[in-house]
């Protein structure tokens, strides 16, 4: 067996580091295709020039954005995103003293670097998906869109309708004018007795506090009143009330949205407020194309996302899309086939040369006119169709609650149609299952493997960039994984 030398307390170290020795120490034991490595030469290629040119040069010397933004890339990487942590890991870690080049910034610098330059990481998440595209490795022909909730840092109970807010806000103006009294009593004791009381400085912190806490309800009360919302939550105002990572419970949050490519690259992310996906679908195309300067031929998403404004969205722009519909799984599944749903439209056949139908009782429809329906956002015309012999039928108390029987059908149908034909079709049923390989497993690697299951920061222009990071750090690990090596766009 091996001998060990002679341990004593103030045994003098084998090498005795200085900042440069240490560099050089870290080159020779980190291993050659350590992730810290990547995000090195990626985040050495990107210009932050707009980042220097925020700094003055006058007074003190501070971090090169190019440091901190390491920092920020290997933490979203790795699930270290505290800036507090990422202060202790500078010291204790030698992949970020790698990083940082043995430079400590603290917890506040850290901050501060995430929180003023927003737009920039938001920049170089899209310099990156460039770099992917000029090695060919984020080509946009084949894309899936998919969309994932996370937790706001906000919580449940401060989320309040109007009257709610109203109400907390009048028991808070009592305490408020219940303090004040308390406090001139104090006063009042102190003339007399000439000696301060300790309960004063308690007594005036908790009424600024309260006075605090008023003030942003009545700010909460004007923004309900301006923005005409009926909910708000009064730590994070832009979260909005949805099912957060799997809970039944409405907790204020984010939609997350992400396209990804067939090789597992994210193109293009976004967070929005909007807790349905059904309107995500065009805005996330156009940023995977302006991403990529590249035109989207194929995509796959999931029900949230189908609707006849998207599909005659895809149609229009020559889009492959494999988007079902939300009562797709019943029509596939032969639901509508049952007796019971007999009558449902599904079961009504459609006569294209007297653009009538035909009623599972061989009765026919006529086409009476076009109906137009108007939302605030939108806007949407149906044909209706009344029955012409549903007076004599027998059947009639199956079929309809009216006189005549109505069917409304969008003018947008034959799209629906069609999407239903080709994804039952062997091709289209392959194509739509690959999304669950490809875009689901990216979400759950970032919220069960790396832990983001909720946002540190708050408003939505913090935790757009915040995604941006969480995305930034998957794309750095698949170029890892996949050998390749980064280049200047
Ligand atoms: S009520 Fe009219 S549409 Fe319905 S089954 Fe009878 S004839 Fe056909």
């Amino acid at each position: 067996m091996a001998k060990f030398k002679p341990f004593h307390e103030f045994q003098k170290p084998l090498i005795v580091f200085t900042p440069e020795s240490f560099l050089d120490y870290a080159e020779t034991v980190i291993p050659p295709d350590h992730l810290c490595r990547s995000v090195k030469e990626v985040v050495y290629l990107l210009d932050t020039e707009p980042i220097e040119a925020k700094y003055s040069f006058l007074g003190q010397h501070t971090y090169h954005p190019k440091l901190l933004l390491s920092l920020l890339f290997y933490g979203y990487a790795t699930g270290v995103r505290s800036s507090r942590k990422l202060a202790e890991r500078c010291i204790s870690d030698h992949m970020y003293i790698y990083l940082m080049q043995c430079y400590t910034p603290d917890h506040r610098t850290i901050s501060d670097f995430r929180k003023n330059n927003l737009k920039e990481i938001e920049k170089y998440f899209v310099d990156i998906v460039r770099i992917f595209s000029k090695l060919g490795y984020s080509h946009v022909g084949k894309i899936y869109i998919d969309g994932t909730k996370l937790k706001g840092n906000a919580s449940a109970k401060r989320t309040k309708d109007r009257a709610g807010f109203e109400k907390w806000l009048s028991e808070i103006e009592e305490e408020v004018a219940k303090l004040l009294q308390e406090g001139e009593a104090i006063d009042n004791q102190e003339d007399e007795t000439c000696k301060i009381d300790p309960e004063q400085e308690a007594l005036k912190k908790k009424l600024s506090d309260r006075n605090y806490l008023k003030r942003q309800i009545e700010e909460a009360l004007k923004i309900m009143k301006e923005e005409e919302k009926e909910k708000i939550n009064l730590t994070d105002r832009d979260a909005n009330h949805m099912k957060t990572g799997g809970s039944k419970d409405i907790r204020p949050g984010y939609n997350c949205q992400a396209v990804v490519t067939e090789a597992g690259f994210i193109l293009a992310a976004e967070t929005v407020t909007d807790a349905n996906d059904r309107n995500q679908l065009k805005p996330m195309v156009e940023q995977a194309e302006s991403n990529t300067q590249e035109a989207v031929k194929e995509t796959a998403a999931d029900s949230g996302y189908g609707s006849y404004a998207n599909y005659e969205y895809l149609e229009q722009k020559g889009i492959d899309g494999y988007v079902p519909d939300s009562n797709f799984q019943q029509y596939k599944s032969g639901e509508y086939k049952k007796e019971e749903n007999r009558y449902h439209y599904t079961n009504f056949e459609y006569d294209a040369a007297t653009d009538s139908y035909m009623c599972p009782e061989g009765k026919r429809l006529a086409y009476w006119k076009t109906r137009t329906n108007k939302t605030e956002s939108r806007q949407w015309n149906h044909k209706v169709y009344k029955g012409t012999e549903c007076g004599t039928c027998a059947k009639r108390t199956l079929c309809t609650k009216s006189r005549v029987r109505e069917l409304l059908i969008d003018i947008r149908e034959p799209l629906l149609k069609r999407m239903r034909e080709k994804l039952l079709s062997e091709e289209g049923r392959l194509k739509y299952f690959m999304r669950q390989y490809i875009i689901e497993p990216i979400f759950g690697h970032l919220k069960f493997n790396v832990g983001y299951r909720n946002f540190l920061l708050r408003g939505i222009e913090k935790v757009s960039a915040e995604f941006k990071l969480m995305c930034i750090g998957w794309n750095l690990k698949k170029m890892l994984k996949l050998g390749i090596k980064p280049v200047r766009i």
